[in-house]
């Protein structure tokens, strides 16, 4: 077994982000990087994926989660129940995990608080999902929390967690080796959604790019990295790098739609950004429309009032 040695499967998954990639070390203890949404299919492409690799979920000694959302915590709970497998996951997403919204409940209730605040009209509320047809399971489990620079052994070196707030307040990123585990806050093809990661927090666009910025830094120490979406990848630091350019692009842009038609709500700053949006976009869209508004208010750029924003000066 080379060091350090790595092996990643692909589980569908029904959402926006398009299938899981998730990880699994070859190491002793046998380590799972995500694992994938709950429902019966992607159940069994875990299983079958693994089984290709000589290993049965029995054999899985620890379960590493890059962030609380449903697609990458989903089986963490079954692996537990049947391979009594330690679960880590950021301390401060715990409760993701050890208290479960098995149907989504809790939060269709708090996107809806956030649309009504963010300006949005009763009927471009997202419909709810109970007809989709999608259906997982899903239960509470035990977790261990991780805080940044903690280390993990290995039988063939170790594993450092770093915490990279953003996506959600909660994300972290591996590095393991040479390579570094980025979960949802890199990815290759698309640009992570920052604000509806995480809806009750605030200061997350702030957050991201600064957590953007610092493993950036590490690229010399960095040969690939692998992402929770999408292939693996090198030159990780250019990503960095034209990710923030994005978010810098898109903070221009938000004040130039302000000059031109302010004051807005994130909610017609949303459609001006995006045009028109369906379903959950709706909600991706507003928070993303709403985290660049927040940075640009803490940098005094722009204003709020009653909701609405407008430019200063
Ligand atoms: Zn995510
Ligand atoms: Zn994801």
């Amino acid at each position: 077994m080379p060091e350090h040695a790595i092996a990643s499967l692909e589980i569908p998954n029904p959402f926006f982000e398009g299938r899981n990639r998730i990880y699994v070390i070859l190491a002793d203890p046998i380590t799972l990087i995500d694992t994938g949404i709950a429902t019966d299919r992607a159940y069994q492409a875990l299983v079958d994926g693994i089984e290709e690799l000589g290993i049965a979920i029995r054999d899985i000694g620890r379960v590493i989660l890059t962030h609380k959302h449903i697609d990458h915590i989903g089986n963490a709970w079954r692996i537990q129940q049947e391979s009594n497998a330690e679960i880590f996951i950021h301390e401060s997403e715990m409760p993701s995990v050890s208290d479960v919204d098995p149907k989504g409940q809790r939060f269709r209730t708090l996107v809806h608080q956030r649309l009504i605040e963010w300006g949005a009209p009763e009927e471009a509320l997202p419909k709810p999902e109970e007809n989709s047809g999608l259906h997982w399971e899903l239960e509470s489990a035990t977790p261990t929390g991780l805080v940044d620079g903690e280390t993990l052994e290995f039988e063939d070196g170790s594993l450092e967690v770093l915490h990279t707030p953003g996506h959600t307040n909660g994300s972290i990123c591996l590095k393991y080796g040479r390579h570094l585990l980025t979960g949802d806050h890199v990815l290759p093809d698309i640009s992570p959604n920052v604000g509806g990661g995480d809806m009750r927090q605030n200061g997350l666009l702030r957050k991201y790019l600064q957590s953007l910025s610092r493993i950036a830094e590490m690229d010399s120490e960095i040969d690939e990295a692998y992402p929770g979406h999408g292939a693996p990848f090198s030159h990780f630091a250019d990503r960095c790098k034209e990710l923030i350019d994005h978010h810098d692009q898109r903070l221009d842009k938000t004040i130039e739609f302000l000059r031109q038609s302010g004051p807005l709500s994130a909610f017609e700053m949303a459609k001006q950004l995006f045009g028109d949006m369906q379903d959950f976009h709706v909600v991706l869209g507003c928070a993303e429309a709403q985290a660049h508004l927040e940075f640009l208010v803490e940098e005094k750029q722009v204003t709020c009032e009653s909701g609405r924003y407008s430019v200063l000066s």
